[in-house]
């Protein structure tokens, strides 16, 4: 059974105050919930003030990117042990926000990938299609050559102890959420494409998904088999509806996801 896992993707949102009274709300929360995961990922600047309200909960710290250069002449960047220092656990890699605004390709994201698992970090490998490859009935290409990407340099082997989030470019920020059918689909193509080179490490990979989650699709988008969790945008900005995300994945007594 994957425990399952609710990351808030805070984007370039926060102030200081603003952090304050979103973690006082919700941390007494969410440092009750043993049956689930949760990690947030602030911008840079406020890893330290979120790390500190975080030691001591259940929750855990994550990045939004990391740079895969261990030091040097790479202005404006942040290096994987950096984040280790800071403690952060989770590093997104691969967000279509990055891959599309700012030129990541397979190529960089690979290399992150690989930078953030040999510091000892989890790796949260983003992947999705546009509407038009949707469209064009390119989902499952798109995902399995940018699966694939990290499996040529890493093998089957650095997906254990990794994180996919199946994140459709349409569906993020822009209310439009996959229905719970398309979000299994994909999902359950990414696990057997896995599966096909280990049964085993595909069968305990976390497989997220990320697209316009709010708390009155996450319930329905969490019964899905495959769907293991939820990498969350806009609506971890929210206390009430991050809160309310993370117990429609919170494993119910009597369900058959319940490890009580
Ligand atoms: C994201 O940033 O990964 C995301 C899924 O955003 P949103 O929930 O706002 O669509």
């Amino acid at each position: 059974m994957i425990k399952p896992l609710v990351i808030g993707n805070w984007k370039m949102n926060g102030s200081y105050a603003a952090n304050d009274a979103l973690l006082t709300r919700m941390l007494p929360v969410l440092s009750e919930k043993a049956k689930l995961q949760v990690a947030l990922c602030p911008p840079f600047p406020y890893l330290s003030q979120v790390g500190q309200a975080l030691s001591g909960s259940r929750v855990w710290l994550g990045a939004q990117t990391a740079n895969p250069n261990p030091s040097g002449a790479h202005t404006g960047e942040v290096s994987v042990s950096m984040l280790r220092e800071l403690g952060c656990e989770y590093v997104l890699v691969g967000h279509s926000e990055r891959r599309q605004s700012y030129g990541e390709s397979d190529e960089d994201v690979v290399a992150r990938f690989t930078a953030i698992q040999s510091a000892g970090l989890t790796p949260v490998l983003c992947v999705g299609e546009t509407l038009e490859q949707r469209e064009a009935g390119e989902t499952e290409a798109v995902v399995a050559d940018q699966i694939k990407a990290v499996l040529a340099a890493g093998g089957i082997e650095c997906f254990d102890g990794a994180v996919v989030a199946y994140e459709p470019v349409w569906a993020i920020g822009t209310g439009k959420t996959a229905t719970p059918e398309q979000a299994q689909q994909v999902h359950a193509y990414i696990r057997s494409l896995l599966a096909s080179q280990s049964e085993s490490i595909a069968g305990r990979l976390p497989i997220l998904y990320g697209g316009s989650v709010k708390a009155n699709n996450a319930r329905t988008l969490s019964n899905q088999a495959d769907v293991n969790g939820a990498l969350v945008g806009g609506a971890s900005l929210d206390a009430a509806e991050f809160m309310n995300i993370c117990q429609a994945f919170e494993p119910q007594q009597g369900r058959p996801d319940d490890q009580s």
